[in-house]
């Protein structure tokens, strides 16, 4: 007889306070000592298990626990965590256990590490992530279905290739160092070897129909899975999920809305089908409409690839003179530095005497807003020809505010073989310093509002 120490158990009541028979454990003999295994909390209800917080003497454990109806995807998991090897992005597995439940019938648990941030969906639910920890959990979630899908041998040891057919935010649990275990067997499948012992033939038939309708790819919802090369197909369709996983994942990364408030966690296709979608749903949007998740706008600046907004417009046309590469890119830059000169001397209190200097703008904000896409820019930039507008304030005739117009204009010229070098650049603002310097001295008129300005 085993007692289960159920303490906490949220949101069921007695009724599952079970007090049970364990079946003869002939099935496997247990190598951990599951006399000391106590149910603590329920963390997580699935299609087709409960699961628990527990404790296996002093470590922290989940179990799964299957009712009877539920012992065919019992038996898969069970033969699907068999066959995975140790990796650091699969949910490590301890032990199955068959027993008699209260009612008499049997059930059957699983029992794994426990991870204590729960599946990806919560963990993004209760906070977003910057652009690091975000890679480190696609990364890690796409190289455990890497190892997934790869067959291996080493030594006599065998790893099939397997499909997993349930991927979703929900089956991949996240690590205390922020990486992720892909998790829930109960529908996979190995695609090459043997077929496992327990692989129900009926499930042949659903072969392209299961999983998550949410996730599912666009041949699955057709049914039109290409079962001829059944391996390739069930990766594919693998694939399609992690890329939904994908987009989930950076919809909450920080650095991906600079400035503006991270949207609130939402599955693949909230918005379009909402949070309970039928399979009809999912076929008209996926397979006939081949709608996929929207892109926010903040999206469209493409920021990290090379900042639109500071593009030379022969990079904005794909005109870069290859044959000079080191001149040509040596050009784009200073392209750039215009642009940053620009930027900073629109905040340079002395070239506003007398009046509020301007809050900061980024180059093209006032003619091309906050996420100016690569159209805009080429609008703008190539065909308009057009540069940041210098203030009233600079059309002042002093020496030394012209000379700073003429080496802006002369870092972004149209013509990149005009532009002056960095070098070139570098003289032009030295001698700025000593003409303003001179002037300051000269001009009683700058010298006071400077004056002024400095009091302020
Ligand atoms: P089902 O097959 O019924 O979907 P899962 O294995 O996906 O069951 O587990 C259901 C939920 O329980 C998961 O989405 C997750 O929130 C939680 N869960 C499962 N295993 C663990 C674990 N090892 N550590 C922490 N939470 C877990
Ligand atoms: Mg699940
Ligand atoms: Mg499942």
């Amino acid at each position: 007889l085993v007692f289960f120490c159920l303490r906490v158990l949220r949101g069921r009541g007695k009724q599952s306070l079970h007090n049970l028979n364990m079946l003869e454990a002939a099935f496997s003999p247990p190598s951990l000592d599951l006399d000391n295994l106590k149910l603590l909390e329920l963390i997580g209800r699935g299609r087709y298990g409960t699961v628990y917080r527990g404790s296996l003497d002093e470590r922290s454990v989940a179990v799964k626990v299957f009712s009877s109806v539920n012992r065919q995807p019992f038996v898969n998991e069970r033969s699907i965590y068999r066959l995975l090897l140790d990796h650091d992005n699969i949910t490590h597995f301890l032990e199955t256990e068959e027993r008699v439940g209260t009612d008499g019938q049997p059930e059957y648990l699983l029992i794994m590490d426990f991870y204590p941030h729960g599946s990806l969906c919560t963990y993004l639910s209760t906070r977003t992530v910057d652009w690091l920890s975000c890679c480190r959990l696609v990364i890690s979630v796409t190289r455990g279905l890497a190892y997934l899908h790869t067959e291996l041998v080493k030594g006599d040891v065998y790893k099939p290739a397997i499909s997993h057919r349930d991927l979703n935010s929900r089956n991949v649990l996240v690590k205390p160092d922020g990486c992720c275990v892909i998790s829930d067997y109960g529908l996979s499948m190995a695609l090459t070897g043997k077929r496992q012992s327990g692989h129900a033939e009926e499930d042949n038939t659903a072969i392209s129909e299961v999983g998550t309708v949410r996730y599912m790819a666009p041949e699955v919802l057709e049914g039109a899975v290409n079962l001829r090369d059944c391996e390739a197909a069930l990766k594919q369709v693998d694939v399609y999920a992690l890329g939904l996983l994908f987009w989930e994942s950076f919809m909450r990364c920080a650095d991906l809305f600079p400035g503006e408030s991270v949207p609130t966690f939402q599955l693949a296709f909230q918005a379009e089908a909402g949070n309970h979608p039928t399979i009809e749903e999912m076929q008209a949007l996926v397979s006939r409409h081949k709608q996929r998740p929207k892109f926010p706008e903040a999206w469209k600046e493409n920021s990290l690839v090379g900042t639109v907004r500071y593009m030379a417009p022969e990079v904005l046309e794909g005109a870069v003179n290859l044959r000079d590469c080191e001149a040509a890119l040596k050009q784009v830059d200073v392209y750039a530095l215009g642009l940053l000169f620009w930027e900073s001397f629109m905040r340079c209190a002395d070239l506003f005497p007398g009046e509020s200097v301007p809050t900061f703008q980024l180059a093209f904000q006032a003619e091309a807003g906050n996420h100016p896409t690569i159209e805009e820019m080429q609008a703008l930039v190539s065909r308009h020809k057009q540069r940041p507008k210098f203030p009233e304030a600079w059309k002042e005739n002093s020496l030394a505010v012209r000379s700073l117009k003429e080496t802006m204009e002369d870092c972004w010229d149209q013509d990149a073989e005009a532009r002056l070098t960095a070098q070139c650049a570098e003289e032009r603002l030295a001698e700025l310093l000593v003409l303003w310097e001179r002037e300051k001295s000269t001009s009683p008129a700058v010298n006071i509002s400077t004056a002024l300005h400095n009091h302020r």
